[in-house]
């Protein structure tokens, strides 16, 4: 028995979801030629030391944010660094407010695999009181619109940690 006729389609994203379902598909270019694209699965197993920024990732599982601070001047690393980009002494762990404010954001209409459910998304850079540098992070329960400089936001983590950045992401501050 010879198998039914694979689907062919001008638009990738369709060929993309014919991949998922059938293995395989036909995507037709702009001037009408045929390409066979078939799926082939593959998996790596990567094994990644976090080395001397683990103590950052382990605190997201345990709801702390973790950044440094400069043993020689003091200046306070909202993303942890091992030393000082400025006097080069080593710094020291802190933990950071679980609040601060938006200082700068953009809104991602595209984005990896991971990240593909979840678009569009957020990415903010968060500041401090009291912290020199800022973080990176996700901010969700937020539309594009509603977002602004100095807009107040808190923590949240994730409830089964992966150890991962992705632990930790923002959400707008409820007001007290
Ligand atoms: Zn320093």
């Amino acid at each position: 028995m010879s198998r039914a006729p694979l689907t062919k389609s001008r638009k990738f994203t369709e060929v993309q979801q014919r991949l998922s379902s059938e293995g395989a598909a036909i995507f037709v270019d702009r001037e009408g030629k045929e390409a066979l694209y078939v799926l082939s699965p593959y998996r790596i197993d990567y094994v990644h030391s976090y080395a001397e920024d683990s103590p950052f990732f382990l605190g997201l599982a345990e709801h702390r944010l973790r950044g440094s601070r400069c043993t020689g001047c003091a200046y306070v690393y909202g993303t942890p660094r091992g030393h000082c980009q400025f006097c080069g002494e080593p710094t020291e762990w802190v933990d950071l407010p679980l609040s601060g404010k938006v200082h700068s954001w953009t809104t991602c209409h595209f984005g990896s695999e991971a990240f593909l459910k979840e678009t569009p998304y957020n990415l903010v850079l968060v500041e401090f009181e009291g912290v020199n540098s800022l973080l990176f992070s996700r901010l969700k329960d937020c539309g594009e619109k509603d977002i602004y400089v100095g807009m107040p936001v808190e923590a949240r983590f994730a409830p089964e940690p992966k150890f991962s950045i992705t632990d930790v992401w923002f959400v707008p501050a409820t007001k007290k």
